[in-house]
């Protein structure tokens, strides 16, 4: 079968081009994970829809919210001023998504839409409550919390003839931290064998955890929120006691599998270490602010 190829100059061209094509188009913004799927016959198109000249879509702006543009990529994530003050968890995964290749192409839309249990961007996104904005020609805008829209591997909410036009979060409360890690044998270049986000709220006392979320990537079928590991933190006055409860209980929580990247009992084994590391990482920056005379501010 031949692929055509259509490069769309606007948005509302490529919603009409959705529109008339639905399932038998697929989007192409970088490539970097469709080309790939493509060739190995895990994706198949009649029509590639090249979105890439959708300026509107490739800047982070703050109007109501902070809203990231599909076509972001990683590298100018990694680098947004918009961003690093209060969302550096976001930043940090971006940073650490594949080499400079793949970051000067690979977009936000695309590591969402891709929808990899991996995926760097998910975890970081998921604890500070980003929600999508998918639009079609047929039914309009709407927006979805990225908890919804992520169904499993590779699977989402987006129907064939919607585009997701942007990413966005919510305020960051005051004496809040966040952070990302990634576990995979080298420190970039590679897909995760587990990541871990946090973003940790911590009482004037710089103890109590007033607010807490916890989100993993790699160690089950979707990134997804660790409710359970958060119940058990919130309210708690952090020390080492709770971290080892909190870890334990994690380890449980995930689904891991056993795959050429790792076991499951490795992913189970190192995931907890992973959020007593990030614990101890967001506290000790809530404190030095406070202790640099930042007060409430971050
Ligand atoms: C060498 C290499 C290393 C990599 N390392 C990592 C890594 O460490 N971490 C990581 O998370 N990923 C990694 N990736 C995967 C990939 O780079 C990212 O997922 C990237 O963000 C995909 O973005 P893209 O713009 O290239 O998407 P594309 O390949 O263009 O698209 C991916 C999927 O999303 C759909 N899509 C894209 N944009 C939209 C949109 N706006 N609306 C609707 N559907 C859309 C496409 O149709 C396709 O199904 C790596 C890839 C390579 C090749």
């Amino acid at each position: 079968m031949s692929t055509e190829f259509v490069s769309a100059g606007s948005l509302g061209e490529a919603l009409d081009w959705l529109a008339s094509l639905g399932s038998d188009a697929a989007v192409l913004a970088g490539g970097t994970d469709l080309m790939l799927q493509l060739r190995r016959d895990e994706q198949r198109a009649g029509t590639l829809l090249h979105i890439e000249r959708l300026r509107e879509l490739g800047e982070v702006r703050r109007s109501d919210a902070l809203a990231i543009g599909a076509l972001v990529t990683h590298r100018k994530l990694a680098r947004a001023p918009e961003l690093r003050p209060c969302h550096g968890a976001i930043c940090a995964a971006a940073a650490l998504v594949g080499g400079w290749q793949t970051q000067n192409v690979g977009t936000v839309g695309g590591n969402l839409c891709n929808a990899s249990p991996a995926a760097d961007l998910v975890p970081p996104l998921l604890v500070h409550g980003a929600r999508v904005g998918l639009e079609s020609r047929a039914r309009g805008r709407r927006e979805l919390a990225l908890a919804e829209f992520l169904l499993d591997r590779r699977r989402t909410r987006r129907e064939p003839d919607e585009l997701l036009t942007e990413v966005l979060l919510e305020p960051v409360a005051p004496r809040t931290a966040d952070t990302f890690m990634k576990v995979g044998r080298r420190s970039a270049m590679e897909v995760a064998i587990a990541s871990l986000a946090l973003r940790l709220t911590l009482a004037p006392d710089d103890a109590t955890i007033t607010a807490v979320r916890v989100a993993t990537g790699a160690v089950g079928p979707v990134a997804c929120r660790a409710v359970a590991t958060e119940a058990l933190l919130t309210g708690a006055r952090l020390g080492d006691a709770i971290a080892r409860a909190a870890a334990a209980q994690l380890s449980q929580e995930i689904r891991p599998i056993d795959d050429a990247r790792g076991s499951a009992s490795y992913r189970r084994a190192v995931i907890g270490r992973v959020l007593v590391q990030a614990l101890d990482d967001c506290a000790a920056r809530i404190r030095a602010r406070r202790q640099r005379g930042h007060g409430d501010d971050r």
